[in-house]
């Protein structure tokens, strides 16, 4: 990534910086307002068990549909929504609209009575003071129990600033949600971490899942990982599963639960409600067939 150098330093500004740096400001400026104007919504993949193939959660993942610019994916929003100083309002409508619904899934459907709702929270949000405020108001005003829901955190947002974020997910675990470490693996990776800050759930990241490959035993790596989770009492989740073989690998190989391409993908909220309905309506059967929409 370039990045113009200190002031008074040449500087030689070739078009594709110029075009680069154009287009991030563009980005910036559909962002202010996009929140005012209900261009955000939530899609919810389910989390499932590897031994039964049952869903147990969803993950909410954001989406924008920008009028000008066509939808543009979280990877490249987010990051933009944090330099604008963005991230704190969107953060807490994301909060509220998936604590809303998880409450609104476990009344009305028998047998989600337990369902869990993962949201992500990104480096800015974990580290800012109104946080636990946000999480707190989100929860009162859905009536979703705090174990219901589980904060999903990276390496790299963790250590950016290592104090502060351990502060922040022991006051969010004080009241009482659960903690995923998700991309693990990808990040600083480093066993000190898992002591540093202490989490619920391991989310084996999909790049590792994508070694695992058919007729191969699993790759050391993601064998060493549940191992490693399992010893310290976590649970273990792995991102990314496409393919029948990895499922019944990591089922063998002890794996708590799954999310991937091969079960669901990310799913418009009345699609998600449907799983959850067909699953009540057939509690015997594994996860419905995949369905079809958009990553
Ligand atoms: P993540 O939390 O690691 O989410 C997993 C990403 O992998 C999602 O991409 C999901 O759609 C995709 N995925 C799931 N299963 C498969 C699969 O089987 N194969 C492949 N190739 N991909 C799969 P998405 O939705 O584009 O999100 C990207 C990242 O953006 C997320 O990574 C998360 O870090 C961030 N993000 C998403 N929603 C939010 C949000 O509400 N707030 C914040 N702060 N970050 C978010
Ligand atoms: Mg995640
Ligand atoms: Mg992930
Ligand atoms: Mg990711």
């Amino acid at each position: 990534a370039a990045r113009a150098g200190g002031r008074g330093r040449v500087q030689r500004y070739d078009p594709g910086m110029r075009a680069a740096a154009e287009a991030a400001r563009e980005l910036e400026q559909e962002l202010r307002g996009a929140l005012e104007r209900g261009e955000f919504r939530l899609v919810y993949q389910p989390v499932v068990t590897l031994a039964d193939r049952r869903v147990t959660g969803f993950e909410a993942l954001l989406r924008w549909a920008s009028p000008r610019l066509g939808p543009v994916g979280p990877d490249r929003f987010v990051p933009a929504a944090e330099a604008a100083g963005l991230i704190g309002e969107i953060g807490a409508w994301v909060l509220r609209e998936a604590c809303a619904t998880a409450a609104a899934w476990r009344q009305a459907h028998p047998g989600a009575g337990d369902l869990t709702m993962a949201v992500n929270l990104s480096a800015a949000q974990l580290t800012s003071a109104g946080l636990v405020e946000q999480i707190s108001v989100a929860l009162a005003e859905s009536g979703l129990p705090a174990g219901a829901l589980v904060l999903e955190v990276t390496e790299t947002a963790l250590v950016r600033d290592p104090e502060h974020a351990a502060a922040s997910l022991a006051a969010l675990r004080a009241l009482g949600v659960r903690l995923a470490l998700d991309d693990f693996g990808t990040g600083y990776s480093s066993l000190a971490h898992l002591r540093q800050f202490t989490v619920d759930v391991l989310k084996i990241d999909r790049s590792f899942v994508s070694t695992m490959a058919e007729g191969e035993p699993m790759p050391a790596i993601v064998r060493g990982t549940i191992d490693l989770g399992r010893t310290l009492g976590l649970e273990v989740l792995a991102e990314g599963i496409e393919h029948e073989h990895q499922a019944r690998l990591l089922a063998e190989g002890r794996c708590d639960s799954a999310q991937g391409y091969l079960f669901a993908r990310p799913l418009e909220r009345a699609d998600a409600e449907a799983v959850l309905l067909e699953q009540a309506a057939c509690p015997d059967a594994a996860v419905p067939s995949p369905r079809a929409a958009g990553p």
